[in-house]
């Protein structure tokens, strides 16, 4: 439910409204903007009586929301939400993603060695990308498949970060592991972990931006309900990715949902990356989709580099080579200086 306050509704008045509102037995999310101020009533609201709270003086009108996503919701939060992650590479010493700022997050899938990792940081930081991806705990359909170095990978991505600065992004399996990811800047969730709700509900109480995924056959308010297990927690910093969908095409690794970012800036204020290296599954796909991604309105991009596509652990058939991510940022740049 929300409850729009008129414009000459004094602060005492508010507050008293809102403990009103508390006693009842939910919690309000308070929005104050330049011309209206929005008390979004999250929890059972049954027993608030509408017509009652209509009458009040301060009370210009009361919704019932439908949707059930209530923290992730631009109703109660119309302004778009600005990640900023510490950087050591960027000149104010902050990377910011959403509400116009635009990040690029670059890397392998996986981290393979040391070297490995830190030439392609240095070549994905030449390049401008703001961000440095590397999966160390990899969720693979195989048991036989390579899983990933696990805690060793996340050093040698602290090493990489060391040696250039670039915030760095892992994929987490297990809440039980989160003490080694301390170092890590970005904790992503992936696809396959989307509705992994206890995971989530451990991030919630993490102090550190969440990378969610969509879920390889989710709906978007499934998306959003699952950002909220993480927001509900008190983590409000979830930054949500499109990753290609499940369909009947087989051409692509996964079908592209474009039509999921300009459909998520409206139901949501938080920022909406796109992955085009997973929902393609082809490297000579990255480019236009990359492309397109950006014309669509997204706030960022996640896109697979290695140093030897041909010789990656895993996803070498989508993953970049640096020279051909220098043209995709030069691409995605001119985009971009258009629009
Ligand atoms: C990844 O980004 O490494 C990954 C496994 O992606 P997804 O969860 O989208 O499949
Ligand atoms: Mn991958």
């Amino acid at each position: 439910m929300i409850t729009v306050l008129k414009r000459n509704a004094t602060e005492e008045q508010r507050n008293n409204l809102i403990k009103w509102l508390e006693d009842q037995g939910v919690s309000v999310h308070v929005s104050v903007g330049e011309s209206v101020t929005i008390l979004g009533l999250v929890g059972d609201t049954s027993n608030i009586d509408m017509d009652m709270l209509k009458l009040l003086d301060i009370v210009d009108d009361v919704k019932r929301i439908s949707e059930s996503y209530k923290k992730s919701n631009r109703k109660f939060h119309p302004e778009d939400t600005i990640i900023e992650v510490p950087s050591k590479a960027s000149s104010d010493g902050v990377t910011k993603i959403g509400g116009g700022h635009f990040s690029v997050i670059a890397g392998p899938c996986s981290v393979e060695s040391e070297e490995q990792i830190v030439e392609v940081a240095k070549r994905v930081k030449a390049a401008g990308a703001s961000m440095l991806r590397g999966g160390a705990f990899k969720p693979r359909t195989s048991p036989y498949a390579f899983q990933g170095m696990r805690a060793e990978g996340l050093e040698l991505l602290s090493i990489a970060k060391k040696e250039t600065g670039l915030p760095i992004v892992s994929e987490i399996m297990n809440e039980n592991h989160l003490e080694l990811f301390e170092d890590v800047d970005i904790i992503q969730v992936g696809a396959r972990n989307m509705q992994n709700f206890e995971l989530l509900k451990a991030l919630g109480h993490v102090d550190k931006p969440i990378l969610l995924k969509r879920g390889l056959a989710n709906t978007l308010e499934e998306l959003l309900m699952s950002a909220e297990y993480i927001m509900a927690g008190g983590n409000e910093n979830v930054i949500l990715c499109e990753r290609g969908i499940r369909t009947f095409e087989h051409r692509t690794r996964n079908t592209l949902d474009l039509s999921a970012i300009p459909a998520l800036h409206e139901m949501t204020h938080l920022p909406v990356i796109v992955d085009p290296s997973h929902s393609t599954g082809r490297a000579d796909y990255v480019k236009p989709m990359a492309m397109a991604a950006v014309a669509c309105g997204a706030d960022g991009l996640m896109i697979e580099v290695h140093n030897n596509p041909a010789c990656a652990l895993c996803d070498g058939a989508q993953s970049l080579t640096p020279d051909q991510f220098d043209d995709v940022m030069d691409k995605v740049g001119k985009m971009r200086d258009i629009l």
